[in-house]
């Protein structure tokens, strides 16, 4: 099942060069989780990942989220990962896909939002329609969250609710990875 989804994924990476994860882990019960890795590619960018269906659908964000619902901010679906790309954090060599440092900035458990006219609409379904909303809960991003597809991609926004924020800029104030403590360009090796 893994091995279709993940086609793109598995043909664009050298699993005897790059430290990514090359499987998929097993899917056990467990909450569904998020993820958002700092990329530091040749444009430095965040990758926003949710566990849909034993996958995480990806999309690459240029600018990062926000939690000001004022903010939108442009998501590029890329190519599903699988599970285990979660904790992933490293450096992926030079000539490598995507070749750069890489850190787990946030992550954490997520619930689906998703409903029309009272009833749950699940991820997957919402997603392929071109409008998803879910609640994250992380370390730094808490609370509502929308996905919407554009003619030019995705815009992914902050809902408003009791945790949005306006007055500060999260890709500042917190930079350090969730898992090591570390900024993308520590893991980097400091350059
Ligand atoms: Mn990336």
């Amino acid at each position: 099942m893994d091995g279709d989804r993940l086609a793109a994924y598995h043909e664009k990476r050298d699993f005897d060069i790059t430290p990514e994860p090359a499987a998929g882990s097993k899917e056990g019960a467990h909450r569904q989780i998020f993820v958002v890795q700092e990329h530091d590619a040749r444009n430095l960018h965040y990758d926003l990942r949710l566990e849909v269906g034993g996958v995480l659908k990806s999309w690459a964000v240029p600018k990062g989220p926000s939690m000001n619902p004022k903010d939108k901010r442009l998501a590029i679906e890329v190519e599903d990962h699988p599970l285990a790309y979660a904790s992933f954090e490293g450096v992926i060599p030079e000539g490598e896909y995507g070749a750069g440092a890489v850190i787990v900035w946030d992550t954490g458990p997520y619930r689906n939002l998703t409903e029309k006219d009272g009833r749950e609409i699940p991820l997957a379904e919402a997603l392929q329609k071109g409008h998803a909303s879910f609640q994250l809960e992380g370390e730094k991003l808490k609370g509502g969250f929308a996905l919407t597809r554009t003619g030019r991609g995705w815009i992914l926004i902050k809902m408003k609710d009791d945790l949005a924020d306006a007055g500060r800029d999260i890709l500042q104030t917190e930079p350090r990875s969730v898992l090591s403590g570390k900024t993308v360009r520590e893991i980097s090796g400091g350059k």
